[in-house]
This record gives structure tokens, C-alpha cells and sequence, in this order.
């Protein structure tokens, strides 16, 4: 499929989500997941009229990089590893998956100016997944007041994979509570706006249930390693 009509399909299921339950379709901001694709099919989305890009390995993010960094606003979303902060850290305007002081420390001592991080969360509490549990991110954002180079832009989650839409719902709605819990705080440091959470799958979930970033690959810009 051409990306181009991907994307359109997309934007006109955005508006009919957005039509029904009120919100402004201008607030859902699509990022074009290009870990499954080449450099032309990340330029293809760019051409689409895709602003935000993502990607979810410091090696695909450089490739790209190299390739694409005027035209587009770079998100890092994938798991990252203390030691390659580095390399990501004047690349990319967003971070999805700080879960840990540690790493906090890292960004917040290579960074050159303050970088806009969501703090991920294990909502669904599976192993597998990443990130913090519900029940620390409230300690978890009051820590990070220490460091001037991170700001608490929102909150990230990945749903758990299956057919349940239900599960899948309350996913994002345990999230966007944990979110209130983070606000009333009132750190200014932590606005903590944004929801990122919704993929190919599930994205029109997480838009009802109040997602600004919903993160897409494979119905995007599709995977050229085998999937659609
Ligand atoms: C791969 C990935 C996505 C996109 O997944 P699709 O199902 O292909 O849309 C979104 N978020 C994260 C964190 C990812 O790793």
C-alpha cells in the first residue's frame, strides 16, 4: 500500500473517532514508526505530510538520521540502554521510554537543553514489556525534579497484544488516571500533557481514551520484513 493512502485513511478515521466523542482531531499527532522500513519509505511518509518519526534502535535511528533530520521531528520509543544516550541525544526532540533514575541521569548530563520525555509504564504488568509499574511513577516523576534536562512531556504505554478490546481499553484508561495522578502534582517540570499509547492495532482505542501521540508502523508505512 501506498503511504500516502495510508496515511489518508488514517487522518479520516482520526476525524471520525474525534467526531463522536469531541475532541479536535488537530490534537492527535501521528508518529510514522520506520523501524520495519527503508529510508525511501520513511521519506514516502515525510512526503505524506508526516511530521513525526520514531524509531525504536539507535542504529536505524542513525541510518535515517543522516537521511532525514530538517523535514522531520525524530522520537526515540524503543528500550534504551544508558550506554547509547549518546548517541540518540542530539537527534531526537522525544523520548517514550525513560522508566529509571539512572537513565534520567544519563540524558539529563548529556543533554544540551531539555529533552521532552514520556515515562514509560507496564500498565498491563506483563513481563515482557517494559517500563515502570503503575505504582512507582508518582515517586518516579517527584525524583526526576532533580534534573533540569528532563521534562515530563506525558505518559507511555504499550497494551498488551490481543483481541481483547476491553483489556485493551483499560490499558489506556489506567494510564490516562496514573496521568491526573502526575498533574496534580503541578511540577512544573512534569506538565505531563501528552498520552502516547496506540499502534496499528489499537490506535483508535487509545484515541476515545484520550491519546495525543499514537505511534504507527505497519498500517503506515508497512513492514517490509514480511508484514503487511
Ligand atoms: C514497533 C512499535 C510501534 C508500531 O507498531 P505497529 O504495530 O507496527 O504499528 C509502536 N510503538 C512501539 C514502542 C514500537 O516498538
Amino acid at each position: 500500500m501506498n503511504v500516502q493512502e495510508n496515511y489518508l485513511t488514517i487522518r479520516e478515521n482520526i476525524k471520525r473517532i474525534c467526531n463522536c466523542i469531541g475532541r479536535n482531531p488537530e490534537d492527535i499527532k501521528v508518529i510514522a514508526v520506520t523501524k520495519y522500513v527503508s529510508i525511501e519509505r520513511a521519506k514516502e511518509a515525510i512526503a505524506a505530510g508526516v511530521h513525526h518519526l520514531g524509531e525504536n534502535r539507535d542504529e536505524g535511528l542513525q541510518a535515517k538520521f543522516q537521511e532525514i533530520k530538517d523535514t522531520a521531528i525524530w522520537h526515540f520509543i524503543g528500550t534504551l540502554q544508558t550506554r547509547k544516550v549518546k548517541s540518540i541525544i542530539d537527534k531526537v526532540e522525544y523520548i517514550h521510554s525513560l522508566d529509571r533514575l539512572s537513565l534520567a541521569k544519563e540524558i539529563d548530563k548529556r543533554a544540551t537543553k531539555p529533552i521532552k520525555c514520556f515515562i514509560q509504564v507496564n500498565v498491563s504488568g506483563e513481563e515482557s514489556k517494559h517500563g515502570c509499574s503503575p505504582e512507582e511513577v508518582i515517586d518516579f516523576v517527584k525524583g526526576l525534579e532533580a534534573y533540569q534536562n528532563i521534562k515530563v512531556v506525558g505518559l507511555m504505554t504499550m497494551a498488551p497484544f490481543t483481541d481483547d478490546q476491553q483489556l485493551i481499553r483499560t490499558c489506556f484508561k489506567r494510564l490516562k488516571m496514573i496521568q491526573q495522578e502526575v498533574q496534580a502534582l503541578k511540577i512544573s517540570t512534569a506538565p505531563c500533557h501528552e498520552l502516547s499509547m496506540g499502534m496499528s492495532n489499537d490506535y483508535e482505542i487509545a484515541i476515545e481514551e484520550g491519546a495525543t501521540f499514537i505511534r504507527i508502523g505497519t498500517s503506515l508505512v508497512g513492514n517490509e520484513n514480511g508484514g503487511v
